[in-house]
C-alpha cells in the first residue's frame, strides 16, 4: 500500500490563534456529523490504509467528532494506528488529560504542535501534562511537531522536553510563508528542481471536514476557497465512495505526475515554462511544500502543470516512475462521471 496514513480533519474551529495558522481569515463553518466521519473513516480502512491521523482546526474542540472518528477506527477489523494531532491546549492539569484520554481508547500516537508560534498561546506545561497522560495510557508515539520560520527555534524548544529523552519524536518542519509570518525568506530556495525532493506528503491524502477528499495537508486551504478546481482535490465523499475516488485518481496525470515527481518536478515545470519562470523565478520558498502551493494554487500553475501531462511522453514517463518505485501498473481508464 502506497498511503502509509490518511488525515481526517474533523474540524476547522480553533480558537488557539496562532499567528502561523494556515486558518487565519477563514469561515471556518464547515462541520460533517458524527455518522458522517465514522463512515469516511471506515471507508478509509477498506481500502487499506493502514494508520488514520485525527486533525483540525483543533479536534479536541470538536470532541463528540474525534470520539466518533476514533471509535470507528478502533472497531475496524483492520486494527489501524490511530493518531491524533492536538495543540494541548486541553491538557491544564492531569485530571483533565485522564477525563479526554479515557473516552480515546485506541489511540496510538500523539502528535503534539509545539513550537514558538502554538507557545505564545498554550503553555508548554499543558503540553507535558498530556505527554505525561500519554505516557500513563501506554501510547506508544508521542510526536513534537515543530514548525520553524529560523533555525534557533529548534533548539529553543527542544530544550523546554529534554528530560524525556528518547522517549519522544521529533519531527521539525519549516513554516509555510505568509503576510502572517517574517523572516523566511532568507532561508528559503529559489524554484529550481536541485533544490527540492522527488517524494512528499503523497502517502498522506486528507480528508477535509465537508467530504473533500484530497492529496494532501496543503488541501486545509479548503477552509478558505472551494477546491473542486485544484491539482489537489480528488473528489468529495459526499458524493462518490472512497474506492471510485481513488480509482478516479488513478488516471489522474496531474496527481500521478506529483506522486512521481514531487516538489521537484513541479520545480521543473516552473524552470521549462515561460510564464511560470517570470512570475516564480525570482522568489525564493520555505520548503517544497511552501513552492508547490504557490505555483499549483494559481490557475497559471495549475493550467500550466494539466499542459504538461497531457503529452504522451510526459505520460509515459509518470508511468514509467510508478511502476519502477511503486509497482503500479500503467494507469487504468478514467471513469466516466465520478466527479
Ligand atoms: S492550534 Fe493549529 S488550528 Fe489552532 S490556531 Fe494554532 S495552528 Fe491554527
Ligand atoms: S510538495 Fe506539493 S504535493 Fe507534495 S505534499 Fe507538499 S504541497 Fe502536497
Amino acid at each position: 500500500m502506497y498511503y502509509t496514513n490518511i488525515l481526517v480533519s474533523v474540524t476547522e474551529i480553533c480558537t488557539v490563534g496562532c499567528s502561523h495558522c494556515g486558518f487565519i481569515g477563514s469561515i471556518r463553518e464547515r462541520q460533517p456529523e458524527d455518522e458522517e466521519i465514522a463512515e469516511w473513516v471506515t471507508q478509509a480502512c477498506d481500502f487499506g490504509i493502514p494508520a488514520i491521523i485525527f486533525t483540525g482546526g483543533e479536534p479536541f474542540q470538536r470532541f463528540s467528532l474525534l470520539k466518533a472518528g476514533v471509535q470507528a477506527a478502533a472497531a475496524h477489523p483492520s486494527k489501524p494506528k490511530i493518531g491524533c494531532f492536538t495543540s494541548s491546549f486541553w491538557g491544564k492539569n492531569p485530571e483533565t488529560v485522564d477525563k479526554f484520554l479515557d473516552q480515546l481508547d485506541g489511540l496510538t500516537h500523539f502528535y503534539l504542535s509545539t513550537d514558538v508560534f502554538h507557545q505564545e498561546k498554550v503553555p508548554a506545561q499543558y503540553v507535558r501534562n498530556v505527554i505525561d497522560g500519554a505516557i500513563r495510557r501506554g501510547i506508544r508515539d508521542i510526536s513534537l511537531c515543530i514548525t520553524i520560520a529560523k533555525d534557533e527555534e529548534e533548539q529553543q524548544i527542544r530544550s523546554m522536553y529534554e528530560d524525556y529523552g528518547d522517549r519522544l519524536l521529533i519531527h521539525v518542519d519549516r513554516v509555510i510563508s505568509s503576510p502572517h509570518i517574517e523572516a523566511v525568506a532568507d532561508t528559503g530556495h529559489p524554484p529550481l528542481p536541485q533544490h527540492f525532493e522527488k517524494s512528499c506528503f503523497l502517502h498522506t491524502p486528507i480528508i477535509n471536514p465537508n467530504g473533500d477528499l484530497c492529496a494532501c495537508h496543503v488541501a486545509k486551504v479548503g477552509a478558505h476557497k472551494p477546491l473542486d478546481k485544484d491539482v489537489y482535490f480528488l473528489g468529495n465523499l459526499k458524493k462518490n465512495s472512497f474506492q471510485e475516488i481513488m480509482a478516479e485518481a488513478d488516471g489522474d496525470y496531474s496527481y500521478q505526475y506529483l506522486r512521481a515527481f514531487g516538489p521537484q518536478g513541479v520545480a521543473r515545470l516552473v524552470s521549462e515554462h515561460d510564464g511560470l519562470r517570470e512570475t516564480f523565478g525570482g522568489k525564493t520558498f520555505s520548503s517544497g511544500c511552501d513552492m508547490c502551493s504557490k505555483v499549483l494554487l494559481t490557475r497559471k500553475g495549475r493550467e500550466a502543470l494539466r499542459d504538461h501531462v497531457a503529452d504522451p511522453f510526459q505520460q509515459t514517463l509518470v508511468d514509467g516512475v510508478r511502476e519502477a518505485r511503486f509497482g503500479e501498473a500503467r494507469a487504468a481508464e478514467v471513469p466516466e462521471g465520478v466527479r
